[in-house]
């Protein structure tokens, strides 16, 4: 495979995190991100969607080096993604993942799971990891669940707590792929509130969702994906109050 090249100008536009320039990757025959061109800046909310298929998850990997990309570079806040290594772990630790099954650790406790990263990745001493552990928790609204174990919590406490495992490690960016599709329909409100307000205190966000009600209220920006390629981009109002392209209104007209 081919190494991703690294950009001589490295160096971020003034509020850019997020850059991703000419990015190509294939499963296969399958040409999954097609020359995506994407940058987020600092405090934004990017909210993609798009049909299932379209190549959202794998864009959202990529960016945090879950899969590797054949060209084009992904830069953190103006740092090239390197392949692998110390230094990619340390970038990783920069973007927090939430994804659409929770993906806690079973056999550890509510707690445990936030003080996990803080203490190996972030060489956290013990006690300063619990004491932010549990105010994260506090701050999802799970704080009483802290000493019990995932299975004894509902889907929605559980994704509140990747959500509190994922600030844990404050990262300069939080990735959310459907973090509410494997909810109960009465779950759902519970965590876009905790994202919601993760947005208003100013995190950069990108979230993979068919929410649209939170990218109408939360988004300053709305990706539109298909077939691997970005179609659109625009504000949630005018996204949503006029679509562009085909594909665009032929997936808002199934979906709103
Ligand atoms: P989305 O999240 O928009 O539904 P994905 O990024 O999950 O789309 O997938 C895009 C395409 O890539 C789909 O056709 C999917 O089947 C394919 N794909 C995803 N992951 C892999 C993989 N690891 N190997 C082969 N094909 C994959
Ligand atoms: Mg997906």
């Amino acid at each position: 495979m081919a190494e991703v090249s690294v950009t001589k100008d490295a160096v971020p536009a003034a509020d850019e995190l997020v850059a991703l320039k000419n990015v190509n990757k294939h499963f296969g025959a399958l040409h999954v991100l097609q020359d995506i061109d994407m940058t987020i800046a600092r405090g934004e909310v990017v909210v993609v969607i798009g049909p299932s298929g379209s190549g959202k998850s794998t864009l959202c990997r990529a960016i945090n080096r879950l899969e590797t990309v054949e060209s084009g570079t992904i830069t953190i806040d103006g740092k090239p993604l390197p392949q692998e290594g110390k230094e990619l772990a340390r970038l990783r630790a920069d973007v927090g993942m939430v994804f659409q099954s929770f993906n806690l650790f079973a056999h550890k406790t509510v707690l445990e799971n936030v003080m996990l990263g803080q203490v190996k990745v972030r060489k956290t001493d013990k006690k300063a990891a619990e004491e932010k552990a549990r105010a994260l928790l506090d701050r999802v609204g799970v704080g009483v669940q802290a000493d019990k174990y995932p299975a004894q919590l509902s889907g929605g406490q559980q994704q509140r707590v990747a959500i509190a495992r994922a600030l844990a490690m404050d990262p300069k960016v939080m990735l959310f792929d459907e973090p509410t599709s494997a909810l109960d329909p009465e779950m759902i409100n519970e965590v876009l509130e905790v994202m919601q307000q993760l947005a208003r205190d100013g995190m950069t966000m990108v979230v993979v969702t068919h929410e649209m009600g939170f990218a109408r209220s939360a988004a300053n920006r709305v990706v539109f994906m298909a077939d691997g390629r970005i179609v659109e981009e625009a504000t949630p109002d005018e996204f949503f109050s006029n679509p562009r392209s085909d594909r665009a209104k032929d997936f808002l007209s199934k979906i709103l």
